[in-house]
């Protein structure tokens, strides 16, 4: 019976001991969640991890460097999991929960 990928998702989201893959590299941890839109995986950036400046998709302003925040890229996308990550967004995480 072939392997399905379509739950890799569900997989990582509890964070246990799932061996290495390329966001865990990137990111550490991250959560999966569900919303209208589909299904997204959140990544919370320390503020020690912060070193760029990105601008929030929720309300257009910028994430200044040393900045806790939240990193998310579609679950469900057809792309393919690098297209996905490869278009993450970082988001104010109160922008986040409002969006
Ligand atoms: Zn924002």
């Amino acid at each position: 019976m072939p392997r399905s990928n379509r739950r890799r998702g569900s997989r990582s989201a509890d964070g246990a001991n799932e061996g290495y893959d390329v966001t865990r590299a990137l990111f550490g941890s991250r959560l999966s969640v569900s919303r209208r839109d589909g299904q997204w995986n959140v990544q919370s950036v320390s503020a020690a991890s912060a070193s760029k400046t990105y601008i929030c998709p929720g309300c257009s302003l910028e994430i200044a460097p040393g900045t806790s925040h939240l990193v998310a890229w579609r679950a469900d996308g057809l792309m393919g999991e690098a297209e996905d990550l490869a278009a993450r967004r970082h988001w104010h995480p109160h922008c986040w929960k409002i969006t």
